[in-house]
């Protein structure tokens, strides 16, 4: 229509209409790109806050598990570091409780499994990481994705050198297994063990108290050096971050570090 037109006008030499059916022409292809970049931009908004709150649900429910862990491998680097200060005399001498031979006979498991956050994973396969536009988030993202990386090396280089104890020096240890209850009201039980070593024969054998040492230098890297300790604060950043961009309050404080 707008052609047939321009071939009239041309011919008739009117160049103002020649001029103004350009203009038209121009600004109609300007105009109709302008929309769907308009619309492409709102549909990037709109995934944006859903992927933001997908991501919040992922990040709770890690931050949990990682916590979780923490305290855990904490608790035990504390029983082993006890248990190591007398077994190496540099504190007076006392018999081994069981939670710090519990400790000594798990000296060697210090690393976890944890899974990648499925809302990261799904935007990354989607090729649409573009759609984030929080810099803070996205270097704090980046950030917990490079720990984790590292998390996952030092587990895997500390495994080769560590020593199950235990299972290396029978002699040294007792390993009872106890059933002990699940919570107070469900009735249900699980089964624990119960770790007893003598001390003294464990300071006799130089091979273990070499294995120890070597044991409790992985488990140190591991939790807080380069492993759990920064990936679960790295997990609390990313939670603080989230839930600044979406106005999220928590009834309880335990996002707070
Ligand atoms: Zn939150």
């Amino acid at each position: 229509m707008r052609l047939r037109s321009l071939t009239k006008h041309i011919k008739d030499q009117n160049w103002f209409a020649v001029a103004l059916d350009f203009f038209i022409v121009v600004f109609g292809v300007f105009m109709g790109l302008q929309v769907s970049n308009w619309n492409a931009a709102r549909v990037d908004r709109a995934d944006e806050i859903i992927f933001l709150n997908a991501l919040h649900q992922d990040i709770v429910e890690a931050e949990q598990i990682s916590k979780r862990i923490l305290n855990m491998r904490l608790a035990r680097f504390n029983d082993l570091e006890n248990a190591v200060d007398i077994l190496f005399e540099r504190v007076p001498w006392r018999e081994l409780s069981n939670e710090e031979c519990n400790a000594i006979g798990n000296s060697h498991v210090a690393g976890i499994i944890w899974t990648d956050l499925p809302a990261v994973s799904g935007l990354r396969d989607a090729g649409r990481t573009g759609i984030l536009h929080d810099d803070t988030l996205v270097q704090n993202l980046a950030t917990l994705i490079q720990r984790q990386d590292a998390m996952g090396k030092i587990i895997e280089a500390v495994e080769i050198t560590t020593v199950d104890l235990p299972r290396a020096y029978p002699d040294l240890f007792k390993i009872t297994p106890v059933k002990i209850p699940l919570g107070t009201e469900t009735g249900q039980t699980e089964y624990d063990t119960v770790f007893v070593c003598d001390g003294k024969k464990l300071q006799h054998s130089r091979a273990a108290m070499n294995a120890l040492a070597v044991n409790i230098e992985g488990y140190d890297g591991v939790v807080n050096l380069v492993g759990v300790k920064p990936w679960a604060e790295q997990t609390n950043a990313v939670h603080m971050r989230l839930d600044k961009i979406l106005s999220i309050t928590h009834a309880n404080e335990e996002t707070t570090p």
